[in-house]
């Protein structure tokens, strides 16, 4: 995907490369920056899909159309052409993710890259917003892999590293320290919510495609656009703690390449800035998908949870005392909805100061929920087998709302402190 150029980052309608009409093709010009993949030779052809603007395109972020750009031209028999004019200038040296070529691409140095025109002209942000969905969800997973990927290292290395005497006894593994423990808690009941909430987003992009009865398929439809900005910014800015919380686990030699628990933490960090940033998220979830429907998809959203609220009650002491937690966070989200609705027009600040905190927030009440589902699918038990994995699942559950939920009252909190300290300070006085 072709967007990003030097002057067009998180605000695409300033996108200046331009397509201008050549027989039954156009030709682009322009410069793309940061192109995951721009030019490689793993495969013998690249599509790449790029936005431009035709010479009749009103301003801004209405007139932006979608084109495909191969590297080379296809014969008229299928087999692959000449090469066309989009050429990588560079690659960029990165923190992290450093087997995915990021390319400066320059298109039309020698007279125009050929591409065809995708959809209807104008039409491109739609389009490539189909596209971005998806990849938003894909980033949130992306997240959630490296995060595991990180946890599972952290894990082994607790389990063998022999240091101290954890708690009063003899010499033993450092997975036997409380602190360890802890550590090791936050990672998999972290990552087990972020999993869980990425397999109902992508339940609802399902449902919302095949469901048989239109009216769920709207439902999930909602739901889906409400979930992916919060499985993107939450999932990732989460990975952000878990990847360093796993150099954590090993010490020094966390900070040591050759152990590779470094290479996790530097590769999650991309994960917060592409695709969106996580502030362009936050935007988008409290604009798009709360303003705009008046909270009426959240809304769904917090019944269901309180559903599952009340069913919590009746399960196991440790669980109920979970779910007490829970169901004061689940009010907690709603109330702080309710107030940045009815607050909107406080100042222009109000939405963009707050809803990073918001986005934050309700990430760390959708994973509580997902844990307490999961807490209380074993009731219906699994046989003797099971037992140990049932009794994790309530555990986590419970640790979750101990450590990690307390966090969604002081980001919902924040969220009401409105815009007016976090704007206090003038340009020039930082
Ligand atoms: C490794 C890598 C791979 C990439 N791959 C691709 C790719 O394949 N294709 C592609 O097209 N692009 C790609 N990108 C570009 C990426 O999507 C952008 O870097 C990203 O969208 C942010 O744009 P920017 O870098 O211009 O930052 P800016 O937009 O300048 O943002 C800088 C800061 O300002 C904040 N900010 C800006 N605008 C707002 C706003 N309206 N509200 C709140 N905060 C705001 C941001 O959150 C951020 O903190 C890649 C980038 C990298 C680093």
């Amino acid at each position: 995907m072709n967007l990003t150029e030097p002057q067009a980052g998180s605000d695409l309608a300033a996108v200046k490369s331009r397509a201008v009409p050549d027989g039954d093709h156009y030709r682009l010009s322009g410069q793309k920056i940061f192109i995951t993949w721009g030019d490689q030779d793993f495969t013998d052809n690249i599509v790449h899909l790029v936005l431009a603007r035709l010479p009749d395109a009103p301003p801004g972020i209405k007139g932006i159309s979608l084109f495909l750009v191969p590297k080379f031209l296809v014969n008229a028999d299928g087999s692959r052409g000449a090469r066309n004019d989009v050429f990588p200038a560079s690659i960029e040296h990165k923190l992290g993710i450093h087997g995915s070529p990021t390319c400066v691409m320059n298109y039309g140095d020698n007279g125009g890259a050929a591409g065809w025109l995708v959809g209807e002209p104008h039409g491109g942000i739609a389009l490539m917003f189909t596209m971005m969905n998806h990849a938003r969800i894909a980033v949130g997973i992306q997240g959630l892999s490296i995060s595991e990927r990180a946890f599972q290292q952290a894990r082994g290395y607790a389990l063998e590293r022999v240091q101290g005497q954890p708690a009063g006894n003899a010499r033993g593994t450092i997975i036997q320290h409380p602190d360890v423990r802890r550590m090791l808690m936050q990672m998999k009941s972290g990552i087990e919510a972020m999993r869980g909430l990425c397999y109902l987003a992508a339940a609802s992009a399902d449902h919302a495609h095949h469901a048989q009865d239109a009216v769920a398929r709207q439902r999930h439809e909602r739901r889906f656009a409400l979930l992916t900005p919060i499985v993107k910014g939450w999932c990732t800015e989460f990975s952000q703690e878990i990847t360093s919380l796993g150099v954590q686990v090993h010490g020094g030699m966390g900070y040591i390449e050759e152990t590779g628990a470094a290479q996790h933490f530097r590769d999650a960090r991309i994960t917060t800035i592409y695709e969106g940033t996580t502030g362009i998220q936050a935007n988008d979830l409290i604009s798009r998908k709360l303003l705009r429907d008046k909270g009426a998809a959240l809304g769904e959203l917090v019944a269901d949870m309180q559903r599952t609220a009340a069913a919590l009650a009746g399960a196991g002491t440790a669980v109920a005392a979970g779910g007490r937690v829970f169901r004061a966070a689940v009010e907690l989200l709603e109330q702080t909805a309710g107030w940045v609705i009815a607050h909107q027009r406080d100042s222009d600040a109000l939405p963009g100061a707050v809803a990073v905190n918001f986005l934050l927030g309700a990430g760390t009440v959708c994973g509580a929920w997902v844990l307490s589902r999961a807490a209380l699918a074993t009731d219906a038990g699994g046989g003797a087998d099971a037992a140990d994995y049932l009794d994790a699942r309530r555990e986590l559950f419970c640790f979750y709302c101990e450590h990690l939920l307390p966090r969604a009252t002081a980001l919902l909190q924040t969220v009401r402190a409105g815009a007016d300290s976090v704007m206090a300070l003038r340009p020039e006085q930082f």
